[in-house]
């Protein structure tokens, strides 16, 4: 592709880009196709000779978009948002065309510069104490996992990543019974075991974990030999938005000299109203935080942002090349992939500088106030419906209601056939869970162009879905 030839079709994805967010309301949320589908379209093999671009935007159209679930869609309102706010999209398409690997200080210093001040510019717009740094990951599963490594580290005097962990006393790690899938594979990959995580009962509205039975649960532990390292706390669960007491969790980690690691992937981002702070009153005590701007925020994914107070011990864990400890913070050179697993990194923090300008904390916070106050809306509606139950209440933006079925039938089945019959009529997606054993239909607002019209349109397309199923049996 010559330089023209780049400039054209450059133009015309981004012609694309803009028409197809501007019709996103006419499509289906949830792509509308059955398995194996796409893959029939497909060539088996790869061409031996070049072809035309014309060809391959036109096959892209007719046999990719047809095949996709539209995440940002006014009328997504399944698992937590993935927003791409424009702006961030135009960020990402010159980050693309610059392709910078930005692993080290000097393989792109403006790449890391910006991201040691954007880093600060969210440590300050969520409220966090000076002191905290940190750096914009992958997801929030690689940021736990880091965090993970530097417990386990840590615990072990900072001879696991050389001795491995055969013959060291068994490390113990708490969370609660609310937390990520993310938690579990970090105790998977960092080699500590599933049976070492241990998980807290919740109680409570927020379903935070039982603060005695933690502190009782490390005391055990320790009686028994083991050797408690940390303590990943959760503020916004996915399931139906489980919150530790984070004061209390801290309070504890203290007394027995553990380390915190705080999962805030989905909630972390409304944190820039202060009146939701006191969902993680006490952060200031832990050792770490993740957040993922590239959830409800409006950063283009990936952009997961860790906080850190001691920076020196994630880079103690994983940084193959110790010297480089000693300018650390000094002298402004920081090479960010000290600070996590993979090597190689993108320039991340170029669309949330775009974010953060182009809407003003302001407008954001406009929009995660409304979400949250159409979800109460929506969720009081619900509740005073015949035949609905609200089954967790609304923990920001996020609730979780069931449908009564029809006398003799299964409550479960029929609340998962209800979520498949609103899929599958495409006006809005939704997403189920288990609470307490039980199906439950998980509802969160959280998509940049949603309106309150569309929270009408949710109630009304959950209302008449569930009263034709009841018709039917
Ligand atoms: C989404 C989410 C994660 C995982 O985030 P990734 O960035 O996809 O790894 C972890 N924890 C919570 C609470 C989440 O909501």
């Amino acid at each position: 592709m010559n330089p023209d030839e780049f400039r054209d079709w450059s133009r015309k994805a981004a012609e694309w880009g803009a028409d197809y967010r501007e019709t996103l309301r006419e499509r289906p949320v949830r792509a509308q196709t059955q398995p194996g589908d796409i893959l029939a379209q497909i060539a088996a093999s790869p061409p031996e000779a070049a072809e035309p671009m014309e060809t391959i935007l036109a096959d892209f159209e007719e046999k990719i978009v047809p095949g996709m679930t539209h995440w940002q869609h006014p009328r997504f309102f399944a698992y937590f948002p993935a927003n791409a706010a424009p702006v961030s999209v135009v960020a990402e398409y010159l980050v693309s065309a610059m392709a910078a690997q930005c692993m080290l200080w000097q393989t792109s210093p403006a790449a890391t510069e910006l991201e040691t001040r954007i880093v600060d510019w969210m440590r300050q717009a969520l409220g966090l104490p000076e002191g905290f740094s940190g750096v914009i990951q992958d997801s929030a599963s690689s940021a736990t996992l880091a965090a993970v490594l530097v417990m386990r580290e840590r615990a072990l005097g900072w001879q696991g990543n050389k001795q491995g962990l055969s013959g060291q006393p068994a490390i113990r790690i708490y969370c609660s019974d609310q937390v990520h899938t993310s938690i579990d594979r970090a105790i998977w990959v960092s080699g500590i075991g599933e049976e070492n995580l241990v998980r807290i009962p919740t109680a409570g509205a927020l379903r935070g974990m039982d603060i005695a039975a933690l502190e009782a649960g490390i005391a055990a532990d320790k009686a028994a030999g083991f050797l408690p390292a940390g303590i990943i706390a959760c503020v916004g669960g996915t399931s139906i938005g489980g919150t530790d007491d984070i004061a209390g969790v801290c309070a504890v980690a203290a007394r027995h000299g553990l380390y915190v690691h705080v999962d805030a992937a989905w909630a972390g981002s409304a944190m820039i109203c202060e009146e939701f702070r006191h969902y993680w009153a006490g952060v200031d005590g832990a050792d770490s935080i993740v957040f993922n701007p590239h959830k409800w925020l409006g950063a283009q994914f990936d952009c997961s942002i860790q906080f850190i107070r001691e920076p020196d011990s994630l880079v103690k864990t994983l940084a193959i090349q110790p010297e480089y400890l000693k300018t650390h913070g000094k002298d402004g050179i920081i090479n960010y992939s000290e600070w996590s697993v993979p090597l190689g990194r993108r320039f991340r923090a170029l669309k949330l500088w775009f974010l953060l300008r182009a809407h003003g904390l302001e407008g954001l916070r406009k929009m995660i106030r409304n979400h949250v106050r159409w979800s109460e809306k929506l969720a009081a509606r619900l509740a005073a419906e015949p035949g609905f139950e609200i089954v967790s209440e609304p923990m920001l933006s996020l609730f979780s209601f069931r449908h009564q079925p029809p006398a003799g039938s299964d409550a479960d089945r029929h609340n998962l056939a209800l979520v498949n019959a609103i899929n599958d009529d495409g006006r809005i997606y939704l997403t189920q869970t288990r609470v307490d054993g039980q199906v439950a239909i998980r509802f969160q607002a959280g998509q940049f162009e949603t309106t309150e019209a569309d929270i009408d349109s949710a109630f009304k397309t959950i209302t008449e879905i569930a009263c034709r199923r009841h018709e039917n049996g």
